[in-house]
């Protein structure tokens, strides 16, 4: 039986034409700055977002955990939402790498807002752990690929700039979000210091994220990098996927949203199933009563549908360029026979 994969968009294979892009690639040792299929991604991505400079990593995590230790330190606090990456599924590397406290924040669909960032500033006290850094996430993981409008971000960056804060962005899943939106990737660039993005997700890359800031910001960023053990040598072969993806794989993101959708739609109608969060980019959170996630995907394993539990009572599906329209079909059919 054909298997409905939905766990993670992290699960594609390389297209025939990345692979080719991956083959032909020109290659060098990136740890000498010479890998010149390296370096044309970086400086690619960068342009695209308005960003000085750009560094190609192994990981969002990687990305992510460079940032925060760029912005951060020991006594050194970062305030995000309690449901943020960074927070919930980075090992506790924000003390690990950084050294540094976290404050939490909710809010609906994982999103917080400037009045709450404000009330959150730790006062110039002895006591407190000194803010230095916001972090925000785009797509929002757990609020169900919820999405942030320009115009919620941008009392965000007023705030921290007025308080000398520095702004960090999640965006492992930014590319969902702009091609919903139409914002222009260079107005999300000019309101971040620091911005991660996945190649590894829609985008379809076997490997990479690439963390994108001012060009001091990535020079410090490339020596983090280096004690993380992140720094690669021929690395031109991921970054040929990297750039493929970016010429070839974005625009594709919103049929991942359209069947994302159908998805929830198909779930919105199946046993078990009593609320799909609102279904904005290419995750689909159910909420279940009358049977525990994991007797759940049990079931649906047995049916070859794959996806993974979310929380106490939800379950997560995730589209992706490897689930196309006659996929979609094949889970509608599945889904509704109980
Ligand atoms: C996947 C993801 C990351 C990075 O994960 P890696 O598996 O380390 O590449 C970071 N943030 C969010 C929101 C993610 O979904």
């Amino acid at each position: 039986m054909l298997t409905l994969d939905l766990r993670s968009d992290t699960l594609t294979k390389p297209s025939v034409g990345m692979r080719e892009a991956m083959y032909a690639a020109p290659l060098g040792d990136d740890v000498f700055g010479e890998d010149p299929t390296v370096n044309a991604l970086e400086e690619k991505i960068a342009s695209l977002f308005g960003k000085e400079a750009a560094l190609f990593c192994p990981s969002g995590t990687m990305t992510n955990q460079i940032a925060i230790r760029l912005h951060t330190g020991p006594q050194k606090e970062v305030i995000c939402h309690q449901y943020s990456h960074i927070y919930l599924y980075e090992g506790g590397g924000i003390m690990a790498n950084s050294m540094a406290s976290v404050k939490l924040l909710t809010g609906d669909l994982g999103k917080i807002t400037a009045s709450q960032v404000a009330e959150s500033i730790n006062p110039d006290d002895v006591h407190a752990p000194e803010t230095t850094l916001v972090s925000l996430e785009n797509t929002m993981n757990k609020g169900g690929g919820s999405i942030y409008t320009l115009d919620e971000v941008r009392p965000i960056q007023a705030l921290c700039q007025e308080k000398g804060l520095k702004l960090h962005l999640d965006g492992a899943r930014l590319f969902n979000a702009l091609v919903e939106t139409g914002d222009a990737p260079a107005e999300w660039g000019q309101l971040f210091d620091t911005i991660s993005i996945c190649l590894s997700k829609g985008l379809g890359c076997p490997i990479g994220s690439v963390l994108l800031g001012s060009k001091a910001d990535i020079k410090r960023a490339r020596k983090v990098r280096k004690v993380f053990g992140g720094g690669m040598r021929q690395a031109g072969f991921l970054a040929a996927a990297g750039i493929y993806a970016l010429d070839h794989q974005v625009a594709r993101l919103k049929e991942d949203h359209r069947r994302a959708r159908s998805l929830g739609e198909f779930l919105m109608k199946a046993p078990y199933v009593v609320e799909i969060l609102p279904v904005a980019t290419n995750i689909v959170i159910a909420r279940l009563e009358g049977i525990s996630p994991e007797a759940y995907l049990q079931e649906l394993s047995s049916k070859g549908i794959k996806g993974v539990k979310f929380g106490k009572d939800l379950v997560r599906f995730v589209t992706h360029l490897d689930f196309g329209d006659d996929h979609l079909e094949e889970f509608g059919k599945r889904i509704s026979r109980s």
